[in-house]
């Protein structure tokens, strides 16, 4: 920190890392954020923040932030100016939509304001006419989106942050909310702590959560969760606590008969709890008065397709959890602006390709452009082989980011964008909460807003242009559903949330059976402070908390094995073996190794493959 509060500009702003919706007030000097502090009046969160969003600002100012556009020739990335820059990346595009408008793909980070998301999804559609646009939740969030959308008709959780505090009992599904969205964590944990709520974790493996007071945790067999979750709903059947309210829901017969093979018994096999245990946590969600599920999954827990959502729902509407205060089901988008994507249309619509199918269209050569903004799939998609196999093979690549990111040396064309601080717009929270970004400092070095590069490109391409963003916000509440009537007068400091209109219906969610292989162990990946590390690899304060990637195992494995904390250990997959550093604690069950995805040096997404869990072997 390099000067007294009192001499700089406070900039009231909202984090630009998880879904929370943190808000935060920037303290900016000669055009250089020099820290982020938490004012308690501010936000649902009275201030509260975590690592990330109080001490990971500092890539904002980095040193390594691209200067200028860059454009490849003879083979090498080189300076060029915005409009040498502009018209190849228009040129780029055009030519390979002559191939016809499937021949285009985007992959978009949910990190862009509403705004910027919107002028991307107007040209794909309006120019270019190809639907292939989604982002990296496409390995995750957006497929529980698209499940939300079949059981509920609305693509979002028919929950909120505030219904937390409000709930009897919350249940907390495979991942570690204190580690995905600390925020959130911290609310569980007052809830749990001031106001008694239960906890309930069904989890691979334990986490911070498991330690409040009064939580049971119910660790199964990774992959299983799906099973898990219709066995609760088989037992909640058979023991008649279905909610009176259920009958009344169309497809509760079909559901009925889908459940016939998940009994508490055959989970108990399945997923290594035993029965009773089963049967006693159904019992007390059906019986809870408000019970709420927490389903907080991101590009680390990849695999997921929309039966997770599509079960989760069909067993808080049987036992009559949705519709109500403290209750139903709240889905986390692992990013900042995960639910703005999916509102804004980031995410495979109609004949659109998702995020794996585009890649795979890459590789087979019928994808010639692909213009990927804020992500770094290289680094944080699975099955990193098959990823740089395939932006190897598309004809023409434009990455626009903040930093040279090991996906952009790869591009023909690299196009320098601004941060959170310098821009302005909206952002939408897991909770639903539309709030205003405020433009902190003028934009580093020759770097461009997001919405600055696609209003320009889209002038070159024929397309819609607006002077600034809040002229589109006005037309994303004429044309987006649940944000009419908004305007940034009417968000104010506080943010509006977006209403919830339901039509729930029972859609059966057959779960897919993850079987062990024998000999090997069940790895699975996931965050740990970072998120996919595209920027806060760039600050020193999460770097210094986390310097670099590991497997963590349990006790067991790693008396079996010989090995010790930090020893170095061997990881290999079919076909693919990394080095990392061994890391031994009490959370992880026997028989399952836990590593985070963010780093690049010795990256876990090299043995990955793209499902829940990879089989891996392990030795010194
Ligand atoms: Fe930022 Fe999420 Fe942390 Fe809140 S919980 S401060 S939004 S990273």
């Amino acid at each position: 920190f390099k000067a007294r509060w009192w001499s700089l500009n406070k900039v009231k702003s909202v984090c630009s890392y998880c879904g929370t919706g943190c808000q935060l007030t920037l303290g900016v000097k000669d055009d250089k954020v020099l820290t982020t502090v938490y004012d308690e009046n501010q936000g649902f969160h009275n201030g509260q923040l975590c690592t990330r969003g109080r001490f990971g600002y500092q890539f904002v100012n980095s040193e390594k932030r691209l200067a200028t556009p860059l454009i490849r020739r003879n083979g090498k990335l080189e300076p060029a100016s915005w409009g040498e820059a502009l018209t190849a990346v228009a040129e780029g595009l055009k030519s390979a939509e002559a191939s016809g408008s499937d021949a285009v793909a985007g992959l978009i980070t949910p990190r862009l304001t509403n705004e910027e998301l919107y002028l991307v999804r107007k040209l794909y559609k309006d120019v270019l006419g190809s639907d292939n646009l989604d982002h990296s939740a496409g390995y995750a969030h957006s497929a529980l989106s698209a499940g939300a959308f079949e059981s509920l008709g609305f693509a979002a959780s028919p929950s909120t942050v505030t219904d937390i505090q409000k709930s009897d009992l919350i249940l907390v599904v495979k991942t570690d909310a204190y580690e995905t969205h600390p925020v959130l964590g911290f609310e569980i944990n007052l809830g749990v702590k001031r106001n008694g709520v239960d906890l309930r974790i069904i989890s691979d493996k334990k986490g911070k959560l498991s330690r409040l007071p009064k939580a049971k945790t119910y660790v199964y067999k990774p992959g299983n969760e799906v099973f898990l979750v219709n066995a609760l709903a088989k037992a909640i059947v058979d023991n008649n606590l279905i909610d009176a309210a259920a009958s009344g829901i169309a497809g509760l017969e079909d559901f009925k008969k889908s459940l016939e093979s998940y009994t508490p018994l055959q989970a108990a096999e399945v997923c290594g709890i035993p029965a009773e245990e089963i049967v006693a946590l159904a019992t007390d969600y059906a019986k809870a008065d408000k019970a709420l599920i927490i389903l907080p999954l991101g590009l680390g827990y990849p695999g997921h397709d929309k039966t997770l959502a599509q079960a989760l729902i069909n067993l808080a509407l049987v036992a009559g959890k949705i519709g109500k205060e403290g209750s139903g089901v709240l889905i986390m988008g692992e990013k900042n602006n995960s639910q703005g994507a999916v509102d804004m249309g980031i995410y495979p619509a109609g004949k659109g390709k998702g995020a794996s199918a585009i890649i795979d269209a890459c590789s087979a050569g019928t994808i010639k452009a692909l213009y990927v903004i804020g992500e770094n799939p290289v680094v944080s998609y699975p099955n990193r082989k098959k990823i740089t196999d395939a932006l190897d093979k598309v004809g023409f690549l434009v990455v626009q980011d903040l930093f040279l990111t090991e996906t952009a040396e790869k591009a023909n064309v690299v196009l320098p964008a601004c941060s959170f601080a310098e821009k302005q717009g909206t952002f939408t929270s897991v909770g639903r909460i539309v709030q205003h970004v405020q433009k902190a400092i003028k934009p580093v070095g020759q770097s461009r807003s997001d919405f600055d590069i696609l209003n320009g490109l889209s002038g070159l391409l024929g397309g819609a242009t607006f002077s600034d963003p809040g002229k589109v916000f006005a037309e994303i509440a004429r044309e987006v559903n649940g944000y009419a009537g908004l305007s940034y007068e009417k968000l104010g400091q506080e943010g509006a949330l977006i209403p919830v209109t339901t039509r729930p219906k029972f859609v059966p969610a057959p779960a897919r059976q993850s079987i062990a292989e024998a000999g090997k162990y069940a790895l699975v990946t996931g965050s740990a402070l970072y998120h996919c590390g595209t920027m806060s690899r760039f600050g020193e304060g999460p770097m210094h908390v986390c310097p670099e990637g590991y497997a963590e195992l349990s006790r067991e494995d790693a008396a079996a094995l010989k090995i010790e904390e930090n020893d170095l250990v061997k990881v290999a997959s079919a076909g693919a073996e990394i080095q990392l550093k061994a890391k031994i604690s009490m959370r992880m069950p026997k028989g399952v190794v836990f590593a985070p995805y963010h780093f690049n040096e010795q990256s876990i997404n090299t043995i990955t493959d793209g499902n829940p869990v990879t089989w891996v072997a392990i030795r010194k």
